[in-house]
């Protein structure tokens, strides 16, 4: 069986980014960047006060207290109209641009004003209280890579270098298939032998918070046509994506549908618990994946294999989940021969982060991945003792509550 590092190479070296648009910045936001961004200007255009108070010469502070004439004032969006020389000091408001001849500014709660003059109590250093011209970006810096990540941050920048329009990558739309006689679609009450359709809506979420376009195909029956139909529903989306079916019962027939509707299968099975049975092929260019039926095994081998896979045709360059180190809160038990991928919180003290079981690690037990902070990886047959280390793959923004 294959170890879950075999899986996911075989499945992203099959992988490729799609094309890209261009798109106003506004529509960019977490998206992944399809060209470097190299800034046509200086920021800041010229060096400007960082401080509400007086621009000055810095030599004529040595001596404090200093008493200067005030010969102007500069508000930000003004240009100034003097230069600054000896015995002179000019007012200045935050962002102004700094007066020629001025080389620092003594901020206002450092200063008296009275009558044309200011008196200054502390001596000022050249280039303090002063942000000069190109601090934070020169002309021709690359300020941005291609597959870097477009968040508030970066969409900031954009419009500061005066990009209004930017290429990224197409989003990949993945089309969501479930199957099973048993599922009843939400919105009818399931009837005898049924069970809501968790799956469909779970994977939607999962896609769109990856960075893709979800679209529900519904559920197909445990018929061959069914399968087979839905699956060319399917036909314009980059990814497919189906849940159950891909066990050795004999109404798992997901991987035979798959392969009649022109799929070539690349793997069956890693040696992982929740999630077994998962199957990853292509129909020509574009991937599909069998995901088991469990929900919870559906959702960590989505977490594992498929976003990653969506990332990398997102074209991103950060395509996994970050990991950290914590300590087992009590034992953390993995028996089995199978490396685990356990719902754990997360909680912060002064020792470091430490992680504690979520309850029932069943693959059916949605509420126990409702509570996850993350997955704890565990080798195969190990008892993590109370105390001992684990490495987790954190899914869930770390809020301030569970620090
Ligand atoms: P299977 O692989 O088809 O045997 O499914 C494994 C388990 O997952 C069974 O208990 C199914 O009822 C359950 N299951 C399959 N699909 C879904 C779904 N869309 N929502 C919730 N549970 C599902
Ligand atoms: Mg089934």
């Amino acid at each position: 069986m294959l170890t879950v590092e075999e899986a996911l190479e075989q499945i992203l070296s099959r992988v490729k980014t799609l094309p890209a648009e261009r798109v106003p910045i506004l529509s960019a936001l977490g998206r992944a960047l399809a060209e470097p961004i190299v800034s046509g200007r200086e920021i800041p255009p010229w060096a400007n006060s960082s401080m509400d108070g007086y621009a000055v010469r810095a030599a004529d502070t040595h001596a404090v207290p200093a008493r200067l004439t005030v010969v102007g004032t500069v508000t930000a969006g003004a240009v100034p109209s003097r230069d600054v020389r000896a015995g002179e000091a000019v007012r200045i408001f935050t962002g102004a641009p700094l007066p020629p001849g001025a080389d620092a500014v003594v901020p206002q709660e450092d200063t008296d004003a009275v009558d044309g003059h200011v008196t200054l109590r502390a001596a000022v250093g050249v280039g303090d209280s002063v942000r000069p011209r190109g601090e934070d970006l020169k002309a021709g810096d690359v300020v941005l890579e291609p597959g870097a990540a477009l968040g508030p941050a970066e969409i900031g920048l954009l419009a500061t270098v005066g990009v209004s329009q930017v290429a990224v990558y197409r989003r990949p739309r993945v089309a969501i298939l479930s199957t099973g006689n048993e599922l009843a679609e939400l919105g009818r009450e399931p009837g005898p032998g049924q069970i809501p359709n968790t799956n469909s809506y779970s994977l939607f979420a999962q896609v769109r918070e990856a960075g893709g376009d979800p679209l529900n195909l519904g559920i197909a029956a445990d018929r061959m046509e069914s399968i087979e139909e839905r699956l060319r529903w399917g036909g314009m989306a980059d990814v497919l994506l189906s849940s159950a079916g891909v066990s050795v019962g004999d109404l798992d027939l997901v991987r035979d549908a798959l392969t009649r509707a022109g799929a070539a299968l690349h793997l069956w099975q890693v040696s992982m618990r929740p999630g077994k049975p998962i199957t990853f092929g292509s129909i020509g260019e574009r991937p599909v994946f069998g995901l088991p039926g469990n929900p919870v095994s559906a959702m960590v081998t989505f977490e594992l294999f498929v976003r990653p896979a969506l990332r990398r045709l997102a074209g991103f360059r950060a395509i996994h989940r970050g990991r950290l180190h914590a300590r087992a809160l009590a034992p953390i038990a993995n028996p089995g021969v199978r490396r685990g991928y356990l719902r754990v919180t997360l909680h912060r003290d002064r020792a470091g982060w430490g992680a504690r079981l979520t309850g029932d690690q069943g693959s059916a037990i949605l509420t126990s991945m409702v509570r996850a902070d993350g997955l704890a990886v565990v080798p195969g047959d190990t008892i993590v003792p109370a105390g001992g280390d684990v490495e987790v793959i954190v899914f869930r923004e770390l809020a301030q509550d569970s620090v």
